[in-house]
């Protein structure tokens, strides 16, 4: 007996132990500088897309994602950390990088995300690295040629949960109904089973569908303008203006410029001297 509530005792004290250093854990991840943690672990982690080509694609034949999201972040983590800081990567969706930035599962978002005021109020964003706007897919041969043609009760439109595409669509073609997919994959399959007239998103997320889906075009001129910007947690702004710096460095040293003709020079109807601005 006595020896079982010596073994209880010890398991109490055990517990308690545990759940101060994991509640120390925590309140340490949430004010912990992120900076200072890259820097002591060499790595930044960033939260990169993997369904979406040109930006982030995980390529099934090594398990890299690719895009020119990926090449900015290594290009930014070597500014941040030297030549021998580490790039690593976590998978993101349109609705999942604000949470996962939140929990402190990643340190930055860098994901075709366009910087608006909604979003300000609960992450911070790096000046923009790139200027996108909001356009149609369509299949070749649509009577569907603007934003105007979708404005009609009947018409069904898709695009992703998280994308600020869904309120900027309906913004412009009220009487369109919206049918929200997970991802751009899942978005772009329901356009090709018919499950809406066009797909709505960023144009250079769209070229990037286009080009490997001969029988689909972008159509109409962009209706939005997305800046996009590298997300970070409120209340990190050492790590921020070392991202502002890399940013500037690299459009100065030209890397920047290799990394967008890298992935948009050759996509025709993408002006990619209008993105870089
Ligand atoms: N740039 C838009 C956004 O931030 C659409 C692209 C995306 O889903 O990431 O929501």
């Amino acid at each position: 007996m006595k020896k079982l509530i010596r073994y209880l005792g010890l398991l109490t004290s055990l517990c308690v132990l545990a759940l101060v250093l994991s509640s120390c854990g925590t309140k340490k991840a949430a004010s912990q500088s992120v900076l200072s943690r890259a820097e002591e672990t060499n790595t930044i982690v960033w939260g990169v897309k993997a369904d979406t080509k040109l930006f982030g694609l995980m390529d099934v034949k090594d398990s890299q994602i690719k895009g020119f999201d990926v090449d900015i972040a290594k290009a930014l983590t070597k500014q941040i950390l030297g030549s021998k800081g580490k790039a690593s990567f976590i998978q993101v969706s349109s609705q999942t990088r604000i949470p996962l930035l939140k929990n402190g599962n990643i340190d930055a978002v860098v994901a075709t995300m366009t910087i608006t005021p909604d979003r300000q109020k609960v992450v911070d964003f790096s000046d923009h690295y790139f200027n996108a706007g909001q356009s149609l897919l369509v299949k070749k041969g649509s009577s569907v040629k603007s934003v105007k043609d979708l404005d009609k009760t009947g018409t069904r439109v898709l695009a992703v949960t998280g994308a600020n595409s869904v309120a900027n669509f309906q913004k412009v073609a009220p009487k369109a109904r919206v049918l929200e997919l997970q991802d751009y994959a899942q978005a772009l399959q329901a356009l090709k089973s018919g499950q809406g007239q066009a797909l709505t998103t960023d144009n250079g997320i769209l070229l990037g569908m286009a080009a490997e889906n001969p029988g689909y075009q972008v159509v109409g001129s962009a209706f939005t303008k997305e800046p996009y910007g590298i997300a970070v947690n409120k209340g990190q702004k050492a790590f921020v203006n070392k991202i502002n710096q890399a940013l500037k460095k690299i459009r100065e040293n030209g890397e920047y410029d290799r990394i967008v003709k890298k992935w948009f020079g050759n996509i025709s109807g993408f002006d990619y001297k209008e993105a870089e601005k």
